[in-house]
């Protein structure tokens, strides 16, 4: 058993995670309409419910000041480490949806994508106040809006992390719940713009050697479905592989017409972390040669969302977590890949902190019908609560 982990300790934790009083957070937070750009009333109510608690609550503006950040603290006094959580309090922009509780489960704008992971933290944060059960160390929420795409472009976290809010490791209260995510791919979209500078002529009038953006475009198709044979064999254990994606090509006007332009958009993930500009490189070198062989003019647009990123396995956080999981529910997290972008991919490549996602299994982020049942983020707060003191505790040797 992990140092700091008896089971005096779980059974505290266990009874003073409080049900009643955690639904209610959520719902409280749920409540408040909280769209990316907007989510500024929000963030008030989470700093009035830690305020109501007795805890200390900072508002950086973080680069956004419609909706200054949420900063609190809870400092055991003693030397340790830093953990921190970091949520995002805004939604994806669907039509809202209120909070609902029925035969167990919490429904709503935020329920499951992330305000029921918020709350949960925020009911770990006050178990531990509550039963001074951290012993060493300091635990430091942040909350933030700007997260979800393509509404909001990430700056308010990444002016947090450069104002130097952040732990020694952080975790992130999305919702996955069924593994412990060691890895996860970069990733970055592209639109290629493959055009001839002549004007649209019908096919019979076509000049001799006109070049043809159309079969241009089917020939990169081509040529990507053979990069992705190759892009596959590059593994990881956890995170998977490397791809190359077309997700929408657009062309022409007419049947008969011999089009000037061809739109081709998708993505390319990548497993090794700090590459992206090798990849961006590769990727245009690819496409000046398709260029030259057809006599197109080929423009590209090359976003990065997020980078890659891996985590040592032996990192005392990921231990912490499972110590802290195998004392709640009985058995370790099973290790994997993270299949979604969220902000440990930020934090490992910005803060250069370990980011491990782990948050309620809920349902239907994204969409109109999200859910999270009161019994996993009871877990959840359980979890998190073992998590800090294990983690913040067995860094006494560092001051
Ligand atoms: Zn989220």
């Amino acid at each position: 058993m992990e140092p700091g982990i008896s089971p005096s300790l779980i059974e505290k934790i266990r009874s003073s995670v409080n049900p009643e009083r955690l639904l209610k957070t959520a719902v409280a937070l749920i409540e408040i309409p909280s769209p990316t750009l907007s989510a500024g009333a929000a963030a008030d109510r989470l700093a009035g419910l830690l305020e109501q608690d007795e805890f200390q609550v900072d508002r950086p503006v973080a680069a956004w000041s419609d909706s200054p950040a949420v900063v609190t603290r809870l400092n055991s006094g003693r030397p340790g480490r830093t953990l921190q959580f970091d949520g995002h309090l805004d939604t994806v922009h669907l039509p809202f949806v209120p909070p609902r509780f029925e035969q167990g489960l919490l429904y709503g704008s935020g329920a499951s994508d992330m305000k029921g992971g918020v709350a949960a933290v925020v009911e770990a944060l006050r178990v531990l106040k509550e039963t001074k059960a951290l012993v060493g160390g300091t635990i430091l929420l942040t909350a933030h809006d700007h997260h979800e795409r393509p509404w909001g472009d990430g700056r308010q976290l990444r002016s947090l992390i450069d104002n130097g809010y952040k732990g020694d490791g952080v975790l992130l209260p999305e919702y996955l719940g069924d593994r412990l995510t060691l890895a996860g791919r970069g990733s970055a979209t592209f639109e290629v713009t493959i055009s001839r500078k002549e004007s649209p002529v019908h096919e019979v009038l076509r000049a001799d050697g006109l070049p043809d953006v159309l079969a241009t475009g089917a020939k990169l198709v081509s040529l990507f479905q053979d990069w992705q044979q190759e892009l596959g064999r590059n593994l990881d254990l956890y995170a998977g592989s490397d791809s190359v994606f077309i997700g929408q090509i657009k062309s022409g006007e007419i049947y008969n017409q011999s089009p000037q332009e061809c739109c081709i958009n998708g993505t390319r993930r990548w497993i090794t972390p700090n590459i992206p500009l090798e990849v961006e490189r590769e990727f245009r070198g690819k496409l000046n040669e398709l260029s030259q062989l057809t006599r197109t003019h080929i423009s590209t647009d090359f976003h990065v969302m997020a980078e890659a990123f891996s985590i040592d396995p032996n990192d005392p956080l990921v231990s912490a977590l499972q110590s802290a999981h195998t004392a709640s529910t009985g058995k370790p997290l099973p290790l994997g890949g993270k299949p979604f972008v969220d902000d440990g991919n930020v934090f490992s490549h910005q803060a250069k902190i370990p980011a491990l996602t782990h948050g309620p299994k809920a349902m239907g982020a994204h969409t109109v019908n999200e859910s999270v049942s009161l019994d996993e983020l009871v877990r959840v707060a359980q979890v998190y609560a073992l998590t800090a003191v294990a983690y913040c505790c067995q860094g006494q040797v560092k001051t």
